[in-house]
């Protein structure tokens, strides 16, 4: 076993993690971080940009809210299923963490809104490539990176941590394996925990969230997520809060169906469940979390979006809705895209020439399926829709074949929630005090939705890993200040 010493360390590089070094490397201690994967950034290189409240680019184009408005905002929509002083420590930091960002090299390109009746709250990421996109926070985490060695900060790829070490009460440092398999022993004043939650671990995504992946659920798996930091936490006594899956959904394996073909199938077209009953306003499904939260109460956790040939010759000439992350306007090729994945075995889409056909080939009732498209079909000729009030310019009867299906589960972009912190992130144990020298942030440590992802705030998650991975690094560097 080696040895090594810090005044901090930190326990992962993803977005948390870095935020949390260089902050603490700001604060003057000697920090280091111990990475499992071979490269840093973990989730944190998938995404497009985090939350920014007053942000300068949010004051110059006078977009709301404000600090106060977006507080309430967010206590209210959680229903005070939060810690109040945690989300407003979070969203208060968020502007000024944006302006820390800049400082450190990231670029940013105007706020953006996630959808209509969300806030343009997400400060989108200028990439190395130019413009922002899927990934483009991969060039904040480079850039934090470089910024993190040139402080100072030891980065140890593929050296996952294993266990927190606890003496008298207090966390003295960590135990972590290396490349070769060798133990390292790193003693530390302060341990900063940040691994990103348990998305790449099914059985404790089933244990507590009651979701079997690959049969109810079709999440984002991020290599290495498996829930270490929680348990590690756990282990030297932490408390523990609800943790849930960051809930969306989609067709699973997106990657085979393809982004455009992917966002023809999230139109507001009729959405039924396997009863053939429709149970959501289809108008509200570009707020992936509350489709997702509707298709989670349906019978095997799915929806089918059904339409028609009409309504596919019209998605050819245009979208009802258009995506930030993928902004295709219309589809083109439709036919062939659908010939394609269907030649490649895909499971989820379906075509056929009568709704029995249909019906057949899903699984839906017919009868109910029938029904409904009889119902829905009426609604669309009198232009109100008597069941969800869905607005008329999305009701489009259902009527000329082929008749097509998109099959829908709930999906997520990781697991949110476990360790209880404070407002400072510091952890607290079981009597709520706080364990010495122990912080937490990110998803490890993100209970403040309530039962909901808060996607009317928009780059929520990033948000929050890189603020309270910052509040952690502030806090710790002041914390070992006082630690003989
Ligand atoms: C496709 C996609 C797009 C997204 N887009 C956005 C977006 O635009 N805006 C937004 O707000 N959110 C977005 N998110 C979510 C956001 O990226 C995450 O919530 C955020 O990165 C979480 O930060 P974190 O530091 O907690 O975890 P991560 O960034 O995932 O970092 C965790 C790190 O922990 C490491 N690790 C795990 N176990 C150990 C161990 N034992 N020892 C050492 N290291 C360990 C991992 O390797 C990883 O590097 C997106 C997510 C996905 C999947």
């Amino acid at each position: 076993m080696s040895k090594l010493e810090a005044d901090i360390v930190v326990v992962a590089g993803g977005a948390c993690g870095l935020a949390a070094a260089i902050a603490a490397a700001q604060g003057g201690a000697g920090v280091v971080v111990f990475e499992k994967a071979s490269t840093t950034g973990g989730t944190g290189n998938m995404g497009m940009g985090p939350l920014g409240i007053e942000s300068r680019h949010t004051r110059a184009k006078q977009f709301r809210p404000t600090k106060d408005e977006a507080f309430e905002i967010f206590m209210d929509y959680t229903h005070w299923r939060a810690d109040a002083r945690l989300v407003r420590a979070y969203l208060n930091k968020s502007g000024d963490t944006i302006h820390w960002l800049e400082d450190l090299g990231v670029e940013f390109v105007e706020p953006a809104s996630y959808f209509p009746t969300a806030y343009p709250t997400w400060h989108l990421i200028k990439p190395e490539t130019g413009k922002p996109g899927p990934m483009a926070s991969a060039t904040m985490m480079k850039i934090l990176t470089e910024r993190a060695r040139e402080m100072g900060v030891k980065i140890m790829l593929q050296t996952p941590v294993q266990k927190l070490i606890k003496k008298e009460g207090r966390i003295t440092g960590v135990v972590a394996e290396d490349k070769s398999g060798e133990s390292i022993e790193a003693s530390a004043k302060a341990v900063i925990i940040a691994t990103g939650g348990f998305g790449d671990n099914p059985q404790m995504i089933k244990k507590l969230t009651g979701y079997e992946f690959g049969k109810d659920l079709y999440s984002f798996r991020i290599p290495g997520l498996e829930g270490d930091g929680i348990r590690m936490a756990w282990e030297a006594g932490a408390a523990r809060t609800e943790a849930r899956m960051e809930m969306i959904f989609g067709m699973p394996d997106a990657m085979t169906v393809g982004p455009e073909l992917y966002e023809a199938c999230r139109q507001p077209h009729l959405m039924v469940n396997l009863l053939g009953e429709r149970f959501m306003n289809e108008a509200i499904m570009p707020n992936t979390t509350f489709t997702g939260n509707a298709i989670s109460l349906q019978k095997d956790r799915c929806g089918f979006l059904i339409f028609d040939e009409n309504i596919k010759t019209q998605m050819e000439a245009d979208f009802d809705f258009l995506s930030v992350v993928f902004p295709f306007v219309r589809i083109e090729n439709f036919s062939q895209s659908i010939q394609n994945v269907l030649e490649k075995g895909y499971q989820h889409l379906f075509v056929a020439d009568s709704l029995e056909e249909l019906a057949g080939k899903t699984g839906i009732d017919s009868d109910g399926l029938k029904k409904t498209v009889r119902e829905y079909n009426q609604s669309c000729e009198k232009g109100y829709d008597g069941l969800f009030n869905k607005k008329h310019q999305y009701l489009r009867p259902v009527r000329s074949p082929k008749f097509y299906a998109a099959r829908h589960f709930p999906s997520a972009y990781g697991s949110v929630g476990g360790i209880k912190i404070n407002h400072r992130t510091e952890v607290l144990d079981k009597n709520w005090g706080v364990i010495p020298g122990l912080y937490a942030g990110g998803n490890d440590a993100c209970s403040i939705y309530g039962d909901s992802y808060v996607f009317i705030l928009p780059g929520n998650t990033m948000g929050f890993a890189l603020n309270t991975g910052r509040i952690a690094g502030e806090n710790a560097a002041e914390y070992v200040k006082s630690v003989q």
